[in-house]
């Protein structure tokens, strides 16, 4: 229980990797946050669950992370309830694939809001008390697209593109005051959001579900093997840890040797 007495504040953890994500910093005995959309009763069966594993506070707040005033009330919130954000994952994203001539405007804009300006408005809101504190990591999930493109992902690669700069600028402006802050870049991760996209490719070549999945992996994910959300939780438990102290601004892959072609 490394991590006992520190509050993490983890968006978009009602499902797939910010799940994981919060599990593991439960696991270390970080007070917890949960963030996302969902069936009101099955999140309080996850939030009870977790609380109960891992025997430490969990609570869920429902703020829509594309609104920045509700952000702002979430890191209020998370204060009072369970204590001042020490650790802030920015996890909360969504997909949106179609090309460029065909791309709805609103998706460009809430995949913009969602995947890169909520990570904005989070860390401005909780820089202030992390430095007056000395302590606090930040950790922004971006993506392969955060370093190379798809096609038909203007949105999606826009957006992580940013969300890797704007993890740089963040760790230099922080680097004084015991704040690190690093993006994980992950290849595929089988959670609901590419759950839908093997759907679909396995709708538009005729395939079944299993060979869709295996063709999926073979076309950039040299392991063939998907990156779980647990391992994404395990990085972040050591980034928080005395041994990632030092590091900062970094973009890391766990991709399965995507962006290594
Ligand atoms: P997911 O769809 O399983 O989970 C997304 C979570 O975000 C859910 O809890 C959902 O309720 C929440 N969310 C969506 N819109 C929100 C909003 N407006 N306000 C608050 N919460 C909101 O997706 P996932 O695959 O677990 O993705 C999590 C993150 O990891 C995303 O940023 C995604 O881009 C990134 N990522 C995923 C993969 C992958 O292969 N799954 C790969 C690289 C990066």
């Amino acid at each position: 229980m490394s991590l006992r007495g520190k509050t993490a504040l983890v968006t978009g953890s009602t499902s797939g990797i910010g799940l994981g994500i919060a599990h593991a910093l439960a696991a270390e005995g970080c007070a917890i946050m949960l963030n996302g959309f969902g069936d009101a009763s099955e999140i309080d069966t996850i939030r009870r669950d977790m609380a109960n594993r891992h025997e430490v506070k969990v609570a869920h707040h429902a703020a829509d992370v594309s609104k920045p005033e509700q952000i702002r009330q979430m890191i209020v919130d998370t204060a009072s309830q369970l204590g001042p954000v020490d650790i802030l994952v920015n996890n909360a994203g969504i997909q949106h694939v179609a090309p460029i001539e065909q791309f709805a405007e609103d998706k460009w804009d809430a995949i913009i809001a969602i995947n890169l300006s909520a990570a904005f408005h989070a860390t401005k809101a909780v820089l202030p008390t992390m430095r007056n504190r000395g302590w606090g990591r930040i950790v922004n999930i971006a993506s392969a697209h955060g370093l190379v493109a798809s096609e038909d992902k203007a949105g999606y690669v826009a957006a992580k593109h940013g969300l890797v700069g704007l993890t740089k600028v963040t760790a230099l402006e922080a680097a004084s005051s015991g704040i690190t802050c690093n993006a994980i870049c992950p290849g595929w991760v089988l959670t609901p959001l590419v759950e839908k996209q093997i759907a679909a490719r396995a709708g538009d070549f005729k395939l079944a579900i299993e060979q869709a999945k295996a063709d999926l992996l073979r076309e950039k994910q040299k392991l063939l093997a998907f990156t779980t959300p647990e391992q994404i939780g395990a990085m972040i438990v050591f980034l928080s840890g005395e041994n990632g102290a030092t590091m900062t601004g970094a973009a890391l892959s766990m991709d399965g040797g995507w962006v290594a072609q």
